[in-house]
């Protein structure tokens, strides 16, 4: 009989909920990875840098995990069929694994869960991804939050040294089950190209940590963490780095509220995980939705330099500094009246970190229709956003070196035309906020 530890997006092997909780249980424990076909094949670039990214972090968990002379097994396949596989090679007691919030996620926990009950075996999950999740931190009257000052305060009270302690999965590394390393599938074998890329992250920089209310407002320094990719995918884990940012810098904790908050949104709200605006009436705005011009956005070919640097840093690093992020967006947005979820979607496809609560978050904080979002008549103003935030220019001659010069492209739409028309069709669509 052994236990399962499915590992997802907790990449690790060091406080890990599931896996301390797996180990503990004293049958010998499985480590496996799933290459998910549903998901892969959903990539458009076969030389997906996040693809490399999870290799990379299997192959340093198999490093460690051959000292210990075991071994993490990595499927490619549906979790069903690997599931039916698993069931037929050992005799599960149980699988251990960390929640998700996706609606994906759910739905495969679900059908994975009822196989496994139908096989004998339980499934056995818990909270590794947030400090707080679903009903953690919710109103007296047992309601959500919707805004998110109230929610970071009941977050900060709510915490305690409990909650940022690690898991010491480490204690229990006997448990692992003995077995010689088992090759993975190569990553052409699943049809992709190792991207071959120097992944983002300042580490853990205490020091960043110390400034950064200071410096993370402006994309021409290295200013913020970069960590985004690797609490995405588990490298580090949450507590350590909330333990960290606890004391030192409440900017920094904030920001990782905000991840709290917008994983809580999508936990207690299924419009959200449906991709519907979280206010409803936003889905009556009429769209100008033109194809051409959300092209030279996305190429960074708009004539605002501020918006083009940051279009071309996604494409070419898949990560945008945060404060363009909110520019580029409500750019899409309001001046060309763009649905958001366009460019929710190219963020997903490009963004390093992408990670479906923060970017739908982040997205319809932008385009007016989120919790707690931007009103919608507050529009960006490209010009303005440069000069308080890249005043020397340093992130804009970075990206958009031509910027100066004739080869580049006047501005697409004027932006007090373009805010105007903005606020006309909003209001039409949206009563009254
Ligand atoms: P730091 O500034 O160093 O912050 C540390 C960590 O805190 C981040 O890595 C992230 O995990 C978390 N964090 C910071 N800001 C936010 C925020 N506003 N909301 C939620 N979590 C936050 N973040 C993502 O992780 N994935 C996304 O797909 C994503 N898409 C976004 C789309 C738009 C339109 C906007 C406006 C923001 C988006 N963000 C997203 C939030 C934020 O821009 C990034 O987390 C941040 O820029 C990542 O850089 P960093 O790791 O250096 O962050």
């Amino acid at each position: 009989q052994v236990n399962i530890i499915w590992f997802r997006r907790d990449l690790r092997l060091t406080d890990n909920a599931a896996l301390y909780h797996a180990l503990k249980a004293e049958l010998p424990v499985v480590p496996v990875f799933i290459f998910d076909t549903n998901i892969l094949n959903d990539l458009q670039d076969k030389q997906d840098k996040r693809v490399t990214f999870i290799y990379h972090a299997l192959q340093h968990m198999q490093e460690q995990l051959e000292k210990l002379n075991s071994s993490l097994e990595v499927y490619h396949g549906t979790p069903e069929e690997v599931y039916r596989k698993l069931l037929k090679k050992y005799q599960v007691e149980a699988v251990y694994t960390n929640r998700d919030y996706e609606q994906y996620a759910i739905d495969r926990d679900v059908m994975i869960a009822e196989l496994l009950t139908q096989n004998g075996a339980a499934f056995r999950s818990y909270k590794d991804q947030v400090i707080f999740e679903y009903k953690e931190v919710e109103k007296d009257d047992g309601l959500p939050y919707t805004v998110f000052t109230p929610y970071s305060r009941k977050w900060k009270s709510t915490l305690n040294d409990f909650y940022l302690s690690s898991y010491p999965a480490r204690k229990y590394y006997r448990s692992f089950y003995q077995q010689k390393p088992v090759t993975f599938p190569s990553l052409e074998k699943m049809g992709f190209k190792e991207a071959g890329l120097d992944f983002p992250g300042n580490a853990m920089d205490g020091h960043l940590i110390e400034q950064y209310d200071r410096t993370r407002d402006y994309p021409g320094i290295n200013g913020t963490s970069r960590l985004g990719i690797h609490l995405r995918f588990g490298t580090i884990s949450i507590r350590t780095l909330a333990r960290k940012a606890n004391h030192k810098n409440e900017t920094f904790l904030n920001e990782l509220i905000w991840r709290d908050f917008y994983h809580m949104i999508l936990s207690r709200f299924a419009h959200v995980r449906a991709g519907n605006s979280f206010r409803e009436e936003y889905d009556n705005i009429r769209w100008r939705n033109n194809d051409k011009e959300f092209e030279r956005w996305c190429k960074g070919q708009t004539g605002y330099p501020i918006v083009d640097a940051g279009m071309r840093e996604l494409n070419t690093t898949g990560f945008m500094h945060n404060r363009v992020r909110m520019i580029t967006a409500s750019f899409l947005t309001k001046h060309l009246l763009i649905d958001w979820r366009w460019g929710e979607a190219y963020f997903a496809e490009k963004l390093l970190d992408y990670d479906y609560a923060a970017n739908n978050g982040g997205w319809q904080w932008a385009a007016g229709s989120g919790c707690d979002a931007a009103p919608y008549f507050r529009v960006f103003n490209p010009t303005l956003q440069t000069q308080r935030f890249d005043k020397d220019l340093t992130y804009i001659r970075k990206w958009v070196p031509e910027f100066d010069t004739l080869n580049y492209p006047a501005p697409m739409v004027v932006h007090e035309e373009a805010r105007k028309r903005a606020l006309e069709t909003y209001a039409k669509a949206v009563k009254k906020q």
